[in-house]
């Protein structure tokens, strides 16, 4: 008799599916298999049973230039959890002359108590981090705390390394034993490209995809898989939204380079023309920036063929008073998703026919938490946490800012309707979400030790 079954789901891997019953005992599951029993049950008939979704970037409360994202660790870890997503990472941002680990510290503070689920954080190497002596040197230090990914930009003042500063930090997080995850544009050819549209008087926000050629996305991306292969460093490319730079993915990795590309919804789903130049088009700029019908068309497939290996959001929650500016280089960057993604993926992946079952929990679970050392974490299986999410597929969902936990205020999703929506969420064996209504406390959630 064990504490909780779930009974009669069909129980989605990313390598298998099966009709069977799914039995927890305290934070883990014990067993997978027909006519268990326990003690309190929860009926899955006609749902699918997949592991906890993990979002591996998210920026919550995030501060930049005297304002701080409008999600708040707690409300924006609710919508996740409403979501069904149960793992979260975010980013810890050292500032001039912080050490690593208070920055850590400080992080971890700001998000303990408040976090409806679990969460990792990645550990961001800015500009000075990388080019003092010996401020590298806290990098095996941070490791040992739990931040197995560093994070690295090619791109903005203060963030961005150059090639050298760039090898540099690859090299300690690889002798760390670390990971690196990069944003890869050619930030300082951008800059002046930006600096040339407005000082020629184009300030509408298509203009931001216009000065962010999708080559010079995919240059970077060259570069950087060459320097981390130098390195012998595993890259994981963020938010890849053109084909260009899925070309120089595909070609890396048949090199031999040990590199992956994730996407967002954004990429998968809207276009600079109709979004960015359409009405409210500030609400649509994030970077990189939305591309083509095209590029849409060929990230799905790139997913479906594991020339791309994650799903995640980037939730970067702005709303649309902080995102209306005077120019296109003034605006905010980022769009809000974190709530929506595992079923966006689901509708638009598996439901036409782009992705199978299998593939989304691939893409939304289990590849970011094997990628992201989540090690119990985005699979069911025995030993694994109760991370569980119970997935009506025939369950139609309009989304709007006012069906969503997320606080922006808008969704670039507004007025769709979804076929397939999570229904009941656990959390190592705890309800968190039942029957679509968050039952969680705030501070469930726990800093998860990356490995
Ligand atoms: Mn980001």
């Amino acid at each position: 008799m064990y504490d909780l079954l779930i009974r009669n789901g069909v129980i989605i891997n990313s390598d298998g599916i099966v009709n069977a019953d799914l039995a927890i005992q305290d934070e883990r599951i014990v067993a997978i298999g027909l006519g268990l029993a326990g003690r309190r049950v929860i009926d899955a008939d006609g749902c699918y049973v997949i592991p906890g979704a993990i979002d591996p970037h998210v920026h919550l409360q995030m501060p930049l230039a005297g304002r701080v994202s409008s999600d708040t660790f707690r409300s924006g870890t609710i919508a996740a959890a409403c979501g069904g997503t149960t793992t979260v990472i975010d980013f810890v941002e050292p500032q001039p002359g912080q050490s690593m680990l208070a920055a850590l510290a400080q992080r971890r503070a700001e998000a303990i108590g408040e976090v409806a689920i679990d969460f990792g954080l990645h550990m961001t190497i800015p500009t000075w981090h990388a080019t003092t002596p010996h401020a590298l040197d806290e990098v095996p230090a941070a490791v040992a705390a739990g931040c197995l990914t560093f994070k690295m930009y090619q791109a903005y003042q203060g963030m961005v390394l150059d090639d050298v500063a760039l090898l540099r930090a690859l090299t300690a997080v690889a002798e760390a034993g670390g990971r690196t995850v990069l944003h890869s544009e050619t930030g300082p050819v951008l800059d002046i490209l930006r600096a040339d549209a407005l000082a020629e008087g184009h300030t509408e926000p298509i203009w931001h995809a216009y000065t962010r050629p999708a080559p010079l996305e995919a240059s970077a991306v060259h570069r950087a898989a060459e320097l981390a292969d130098l390195a012998g460093c595993p890259l994981y490319i963020f938010h890849v939204g053109c084909q260009e730079s899925v070309w120089e993915i595909i070609q890396a990795r048949a090199r031999g380079i040990d590199i992956w590309g994730e996407t967002c919804p954004q990429y998968l789903l809207l276009t600079a023309e109709e979004h960015l130049g359409g009405l409210n088009g500030e609400l649509y700029v994030c970077a990189p920036p939305l591309r083509t019908y095209d590029d849409n068309q060929l990230l799905w497939q790139a997913l479906a063929r594991d020339d791309l290996q994650v799903v995640s959001t980037d939730h970067c929650p702005w709303t649309a008073e902080e995102k209306r500016q005077p120019d296109f280089t003034l605006i905010p960057g980022g769009v809000p998703s974190i709530e929506a993604r595992l079923a966006l993926v689901h509708h638009f992946g598996v439901n036409q026919g782009a992705l199978t079952l299998e593939r989304w929990v691939q893409v939304c679970a289990t590849n970011a938490a094997r990628w992201m050392g989540l090690e119990r974490k985005g699979r069911l299986a025995p030993g694994c946490d109760a991370d569980v999410v119970i997935f009506d597929p025939e369950r139609v969902k309009y989304i709007a800012p006012d069906t969503l936990h997320e606080h922006a205020g808008w969704t670039p999703y507004e007025g769709l309707e979804v076929t397939g929506w999570p229904r009941t969420v656990l959390l190592r064996g705890q309800l968190i979400v039942e029957d679509e209504q968050y039952v969680g406390m705030p501070g469930d959630g726990r800093f998860v030790e990356r490995r």
